[in-house]
């Protein structure tokens, strides 16, 4: 009794030995795609589930601005059958990488995004308005059911269910700044949230200038700030919820408004990858911070 038993036991293992074997060897079919930042990495895995293997280049708290690849990500890179990136006015650094890849194996999700100018600069910040998220899915979708046209239908239905879940981020939004008292958002970290102020015709304010936020602000560009906030008597200061809050805290300090953090989603922390957050959920808890600290009727 004692010999059957314990002859189960191998038999056991060694079944699960052999099937963990086998999902490795299936998992090495799967296409394997690297994108750059945070929201395509959600935009991919939304689409394709289990069907891929999507790899995220940039570790939590990176900046995308000013980000150096490791030799081992271009290598990554270079043997992917897919690269994702937003566009070529924020990962300056994979341009040299692109220019040698297959035209093919490169998605640019800003294809057919208006893209936002201001004083020769271009916003690359496009992922924060959900109209730009939807046509940066259908670019990911167009060039997935080239690769893996077997899966076409699948890829197709995910897409249009996300696309659909975004369309109500979109109300959401337009909800939210059609119902709050203040009509600025005053940010003292870079400029990240241009798209939202131009879609929904809401005031934004940063004392960066430029997109990124390697350039500090000037102390002339944070005291208009300060003028401007007691001049409108707005008293919540928000902050870049991954980077260094030191401006949003002086800002806050000198008006005694209150901070309160927003995520451009382009950078996120350890955490958020660890708990499985997305984009949605990081753009509704936006929300409800806007809310808060616009002063939302409802
Ligand atoms: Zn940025």
């Amino acid at each position: 009794m004692k010999f059957i038993k314990h002859y189960i036991i191998i038999l056991f293992s060694l079944i699960s030995l052999f099937s963990c074997q086998l999902n490795n060897d299936l998992n090495n079919n799967k296409p394997d795609i690297v994108t750059t930042i945070f929201p395509l990495y959600d935009f991919t895995k939304q689409i394709t589930k289990d069907k891929v293997n999507v790899e995220l280049v940039l570790p939590p708290g990176v900046e995308p601005h000013s980000f150096e690849p490791k030799p081992r990500s271009i290598f990554e890179i270079r043997k992917a059958d897919l690269f994702i990136y937003t566009g070529d006015f924020l990962e300056v650094w994979a341009l040299n990488i692109i220019d040698v890849l297959d035209s093919d194996k490169v998605i640019n999700t800003s294809t057919n995004v208006t893209l936002i100018h201001n004083h020769e600069h271009i916003d690359p910040h496009i992922w924060i308005d959900p109209e730009n998220a939807k046509i940066m899915v259908d670019n990911i979708l167009n060039s997935l059911i080239k690769i893996d046209p077997e899966n076409k239908t699948f890829y197709e239905e995910n897409a249009s269910d996300y696309k659909a879940q975004l369309e109500e981020l979109n109300l959401c939004y337009q909800d939210l700044f059609a119902n709050v008292k203040h009509k600025t958002i005053i940010f003292g970290g870079h400029y990240v949230f241009g798209y939202l102020s131009e879609k929904y015709n809401i005031k934004y304010v940063s004392p960066y200038k430029g997109y990124s936020p390697d350039t500090l602000p000037t102390p002339r560009n944070i005291q208009n700030l300060i003028k401007l906030i007691n001049n409108t008597g707005q008293n919540t200061v928000f902050y870049e919820e991954i980077i260094n809050s030191d401006v949003a805290e002086v800002i806050a300090k000198e008006t005694k408004a209150k901070l309160l953090p927003l995520n451009g989603a382009g950078n996120v922390s350890k955490s958020i990858i660890k708990n499985n957050l997305t984009y949605l959920d990081i753009m509704y808890q936006n929300i409800e911070r806007l809310k808060e600290g616009l002063g939302y009727n409802e």
